[in-house]
Parts: C-alpha cells; structure tokens; sequence
C-alpha cells in the first residue's frame, strides 16, 4: 500500500505529530491532488479544540485537518471528465453536492449534502495528498496569474472575506466599513474593502495587527482593548463625522466583538457576521433587537464562496487589485502545524501561515 505524510488528530486538544498514512482511494466521480500549499486556519484550531458541537459538527477521529488547499490534479476518476491531470487547482472548504436545490441556484456554499475537507476522511489539507469528491466541481483551476500562496488563502480565508465583503455586504465605492478583528479573514477583509474603494476602519486588540491593516488599506485603526462595545461604537461615529460606517464586518465572532460592530453602524447599516462563537458563548449572543429596529440595522450571515462565484474572485486578483499572497507570515513545514496551532489562542499569528513543504 503507498502511504503519505500527514498531520493526525488523534484526540480533541491533544499534540498533533505527523503519521504515515494510507494515500486515499479515489471513486469515480473523486480526483487525487497532490498539495504544493496547504493553509493553516483558525477553523481547524477551533476543531481541535472541540468547538462548534452546538451546530452538530462532529469529529470522526482519527482525522487529518486542513481545508485551504491548493495542488496539482495527480489522478483522476473514471467518470470525470474536463479535469486533466496536471491541472493546477483550488479547492473551496464548502465541497458540494452539485445537484441538491442550493447547487442548482449556484449556492454551493451552502449545499444540502456539503462535506468540509478537515471532517471528510481522506480529505485533509495537511496532508501530501488529499481526495477531492464531486472533483468537477469543487476543484478550481487557476489561471497562472495567481500563484500556489494565492491559491491557498481561496480554499478558506480570502474567498470567505471576499463572499462577506463583496456580495453579502454588496460594498459600493465610496461607502465607510468597519472590519472588526484583524485575523486572516479580517484583514482580507480589509484589503478587499479598500480595494473596492470604501474607506476602511479596522479595530483590533493590537498595535502591531492595526500597523498591518493600514498597510493594505485601512485609512483608519482603532484599539479595542479596555473599551466597551458601546464605547468602541462611540469612537467609530466620533471617525465618521457622528454618523457611523455603512457596513460592519464581524470577522471574529463572539459576544464582543459581534456587539462593537453592531455599535459602530449608522442607521440603516448592514452587519456581515463572518467569524464563529467559541466555548464562551456556544453560538448565542444577545443583541439590542429595540435598537436594530429603531435604526433600522440588519446582521447578515455568510458562510465560505460559491464555486459559481470564483471566476470574478480570480479575476480580481489576476488583475493585481488584490494580492492575497500579502499576507503570507510564513511557509512552514508538515511538523510545524502544532506550533502555529499554539499560538492561535493568544492571536499571537500575524498573517497566513502555509505549508509549502510536505516532505
Ligand atoms: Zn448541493
Ligand atoms: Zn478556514
């Protein structure tokens, strides 16, 4: 039997070493990708943590985690067709069905029958190879502008901001943002906004993340630290003339945070709720309901990109308006995952970290 190098989750919260493992076996309709770059996100740290059993997300361990993931079409199953081997691909987190009624209206990020590549066996980012099901679908290829670092912040990140910013939050031009904490979808966030030219607030705990954010578009920052939701919704009316932003972008998750950009909106404005809760509020957050209606404010959600969406996402990065490769804080090992894992709890990550070597 031919084996691969992966990283195993054994148990919830326990060291992950790297194991030598079966290749996976691929079906009809399935291709094998052999990864050049593999992310590393916070929502596979939050998995091996046990969070999110409040919306039945389940671990069939042992599992190998990892969901951005860009590599080169190694096999390919009998049944597929338009996908030669050798082609350089991406594969969204949100792996789809094709045919249940969300898919057929081109809302696979939300398809009936998904499968996540970190809780599908076989599937795993962090891996030498990983099986993608439905392969016709849910493997993109990428026109050679957008490069393998590129490639693998759309798998999770990138393209999860740009579904939030772009088409939940329909940003227009000349419109104000705020893009609460600035992660690896926040500050995607914050360079997507920028680009389609709003004017960009971001807001974070710390000073080295904000110096960031003003890098790739941020015209203002705001720390958070010591202040109250309420105090910090106060300090973004004081930035925009007393009125408040149009749009707020909740990247983290969390009571916190999902209030203070509640608090930050001016009448009429739309919330986009990207990031998750964790233990501390088990998916629950009370929020001023009286104060939505009187200003008339909407909380949106937005989970991962369409696969019908991705040829406008590459095309705005081969045209050089975004770069997500910008982000990139470090090419790492398979041995190093742990490491970044554990300092994910502090936000002690500054940027991506990709896996760029699996030997
Ligand atoms: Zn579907
Ligand atoms: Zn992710």
């Amino acid at each position: 039997m031919k084996t691969m190098r992966a990283v195993q989750i054994e148990k919830v919260l326990k060291p992950m070493k790297v194991r030598d493992i079966p290749i996976p076996e691929i079906g009809d309709n399935d291709a094998l990708i052999r990864l050049t770059a593999s992310g590393i996100c916070r929502t596979d740290w939050h998995l091996w943590n046990g969070d999110w059993t409040w919306i039945d997300v389940k671990l069939d361990l042992p599992l190998v985690l990892g969901h951005e993931i860009c590599g080169v079409v190694d096999e390919i199953g009998s049944a597929v067709q338009g996908l030669p081997v050798g082609t350089r691909v991406c594969v969204p987190f949100n792996m789809a069905c094709g045919h249940c009624p969300y898919c057929l209206r081109g809302l696979q990020n939300v398809c009936d029958n998904y499968e996540w590549p970190m809780l599908t066996r076989g599937s795993g980012g962090f891996a030498q190879y990983v099986r993608v099901p439905n392969a016709r679908l849910n493997c993109v290829p990428l026109p050679k502008e957008v490069s393998d670092i590129d490639a693998s912040a759309l798998g999770c990140r990138y393209m999860t901001a740009y579904r939030a910013v772009a088409t939940r939050a329909d940003v227009r031009a000349g419109e104000t943002v705020v893009v609460t904490g600035i992660g690896g979808v926040g500050r995607s966030c914050v360079e997507i906004a920028a680009a389609l030219g709003a004017q960009v607030i971001a807001i974070d705990t710390k000073v080295e993340v904000l110096e960031a954010a003003k890098k790739i578009g941020a015209s203002e920052v705001l720390l958070s630290g010591g202040l109250t939701p309420k105090q910090i919704g106060e300090r973004v009316k004081a930035l925009t003339g007393g009125v408040g932003v149009d749009v707020g972008l909740d990247a983290v998750g969390g009571h916190d945070a999902t209030l203070m950009t509640l608090h930050s909106l001016a009448k009429g404005g739309r919330m986009v709720q990207v990031g998750l809760t964790t233990q501390d509020d088990k998916g629950e957050i009370k929020v001023p309901i009286d104060l939505m209606v009187a200003k008339e404010l909407s909380i949106i959600g937005s989970l991962g990109n369409p696969q019908a969406n991705y040829p406008d996402l590459l095309r705005l990065i081969s045209s050089g308006k975004v770069d997500p490769s910008r982000h990139l804080e470090a090419e790492v090992r398979l041995e190093d995952v742990q490491g970044v894992f554990d300092r994910m709890p502090k936000f002690g990550t500054n940027g991506f970290s990709i896996i760029t070597n699996f030997n």
